[in-house]
């Protein structure tokens, strides 16, 4: 029972502090997806990097607004969240938002983060999951966002071999030690983040382009507690894929 508890306290078990590196489609993925987790990380003495794909500058159904300024709206919107969450670095590639491609300049785009940062962890989405919930289809760039991450990591990244041109900018390769897909139907990791829940809405309420409302966004993520527990002593929980390279 002592061990049982343990493990539900330090599920990771890390016994010294990771670099982890979050690489997801759009801005709010990472605040929406496993926002509480990050905070948790960063609180326990983890460093947390953002590599965003895109800007998210179709994020709106607004003929209103025009995509460059979308885009620039929600740059700071995603920099003021992951500093609530404690997050050290955001950067973001150029890629358009709705029409990511796994093709191999992405892969070498990602390579070159890896190799750049060199995480010991990285965080993406499950390219498997097309079916997001009964009720919706998974946002395309979500699961190609996962599918360029898992190939940037393997072979890709920790092999010389893999985009030569990268070694003479002085990114060698790199191989992480743990891959960790959010937003999966298949987990085989719940990590207990109800310490942190209130962090990841602080963090989701610096996205108002994205939110109509905050007080029903607040109320419906209040809501997402574990069936076991209740409104009024809830328990949070994020779910994961995880996997340990050896
Ligand atoms: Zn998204």
């Amino acid at each position: 029972m002592a061990e049982e508890s343990a493990a539900q306290k330090n599920p990771e078990n890390w016994i010294s502090p990771q670099k982890i590196l979050v690489i997801l489609a759009h801005p709010d993925d990472p605040e929406f997806f496993c926002g509480a987790t990050i905070a948790r990380w960063t609180r326990q003495g983890h460093t947390v990097e953002y590599c965003l794909l895109t800007r998210g500058d179709k994020g709106v159904r607004d003929e209103l607004i025009d995509r460059e300024t979308l885009s620039r709206i929600r740059e700071v919107e995603q920099k003021r969240a992951a500093e609530i969450l404690g997050v050290s670095r955001v950067r973001f590639l150029n890629f358009e938002d709705g029409y990511l491609q796994p093709d191999l300049n992405a892969r070498r785009e990602v390579v070159s983060v890896i190799r750049e940062v060199r995480p010991d962890v990285v965080v993406t989405s499950d390219p498997t999951n097309y079916f997001h919930r009964e009720d919706r289809i998974n946002h395309p760039d979500h699961r190609i966002a996962g599918q360029i991450v898992c190939e940037a990591v393997y072979p890709a990244s920790g092999n010389p071999m893999y985009y030569p041109e990268l070694l003479e900018r002085g990114l060698s390769p790199h191989e992480i030690k743990e891959l960790w897909l959010t937003l999966t139907a298949q987990p085989n990791m719940m990590i207990d983040v109800t310490e942190t829940w209130d962090f990841k809405i602080a963090a989701l309420k610096q996205h108002c382009s994205q939110i109509a409302n905050i007080d029903e966004m607040e109320r419906i993520q209040r809501l997402r507690h574990t069936p076991d527990s209740s409104d009024d002593n809830p328990r949070y929980v994020d779910s994961f894929r995880r996997i340990k390279f050896r």
